[in-house]
């Protein structure tokens, strides 16, 4: 991610995101998604992006990686027991036409440039288990030179421009691994007797974790990061905000409620002219919300803010609801709030 974030080899970058996924048998794999201030260009894709396969008298550690690595399959009718093969196709859409060119669209991933070997391309001699198979352009993962040649591993690299790939890579949080429970019982037991559940037993098989999952966590790296980082802003009516509260501390919490962010952005207003200056959605910029104290604090760390002393900015992001108040009866605006809310989780 520095090699991407910090030393911006692909041009200045906007925001990142990753999520780490746990393949069949157990690899990490991390799911990036990067996006530039100057975006690419139609005809600067083939300059990132490259679906052929390098020559080797031009750069023989590159076409090594690349054979090595970015080859796809074979499948189909060359190797029907591939892991991709579904119902007698292949379920990732190898092997792709020849394009004599690049070609984007409004949506999804780009036809990239595949030339045909009478049209320039290259083709190179894989061995298989069945013997030794001439493999061209058509096989070949889309990947960026540079970051093949840098880390020497599978790295599969796409153009995007939709909303879509946000969401596929956000599943990878939560998924899981694929796993199988299965019983065995004596073929003499009574079916209708009355089973025992052994509830233990089965909250134990309700997660399955790989040798390297368990290890990745127990080192606590990370399984998903942002930048930059959003924070979620509290909004509600004076007196109107969540409190939570026990036996013990009912009359404490009733007559001195802890600070939401909201409440706590008027008593910094009180104290802080800078603070006046902003826009409540503008303060996660220049001050960190202390979530066990409930202050603002001004930022130590960032960009300094011209012709003001002790300020710094970050580029965190202040994210709140979206709310219309209407002076009608109740029900209508919980239900008019309802809608905002919904909204913005769609929107977002
Ligand atoms: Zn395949």
């Amino acid at each position: 991610m520095d090699f991407i974030g910090k030393y911006e080899v692909f041009g200045s970058v906007r925001c990142w995101m990753y999520s780490v996924e746990w393949q069949k048998r157990g690899l990490p794999h991390a799911h990036i998604l990067i996006w530039l201030y100057n975006k690419i260009t139609s005809d600067e894709i083939d300059d990132v992006i490259s679906a052929e396969i390098p020559r080797a008298d031009v750069d023989k550690d590159l076409h090594a990686v690349i054979i090595k690595n970015m080859i796809h399959g074979p499948c189909g009718t060359l190797n029907p027991n591939s892991p991709c093969m579904v119902d007698g196709k292949c379920s990732k859409k190898y092997p792709r036409a020849f394009t004599a060119n690049t070609i984007t669209g409004d949506d999804g991933y780009p036809k990239y440039r595949r030339r045909s070997t009478e049209d320039g391309g290259n083709s190179v001699a894989v061995h298989m288990q069945n013997g030794v198979i001439e493999v061209d352009i058509r096989w070949v993962v889309p990947y960026s030179p540079l970051l093949s040649k840098t880390y020497r591993v599978h790295i599969n690299v796409e153009y995007c421009n939709s909303v879509k790939s946000i969401k596929y890579i956000s599943k990878y949080v939560n998924k899981g691994s694929d796993m199988a429970v299965f019983g065995v019982q004596p073929e003499n037991s009574d079916r209708n007797a009355v089973q025992v559940i052994d509830e233990i037993a089965q909250y134990q098989a309700g997660r399955y974790i790989s040798s390297n999952e368990a290890a990745w966590r127990i080192f606590s790296f990370p399984m998903h990061e942002r930048n930059p980082a959003v924070i979620h802003l509290s909004i509600h009516l004076e007196n109107g905000q969540r409190v939570y509260f026990t036996d013990e501390n009912v009359l404490q919490r009733a007559f001195n409620p802890p600070s939401t962010t909201l409440t706590a952005f008027f008593t910094l207003c009180q104290e802080d002219a800078f603070a006046r200056t902003l826009l409540y959605s503008e303060l996660p910029s220049y001050y960190t919300w202390n979530e066990t104290k409930k202050v603002f604090k001004r930022r130590r760390r960032g960009k300094p803010v011209d012709g003001q002393p002790g300020i710094f900015r970050e580029n965190t992001i202040g994210r709140l609801y979206k709310c219309i108040l209407i002076r009608m009866n109740v029900s209508i605006f919980a239900c008019c709030w309802l809608m905002c809310l919904v909204l913005d989780l769609s929107m977002s």
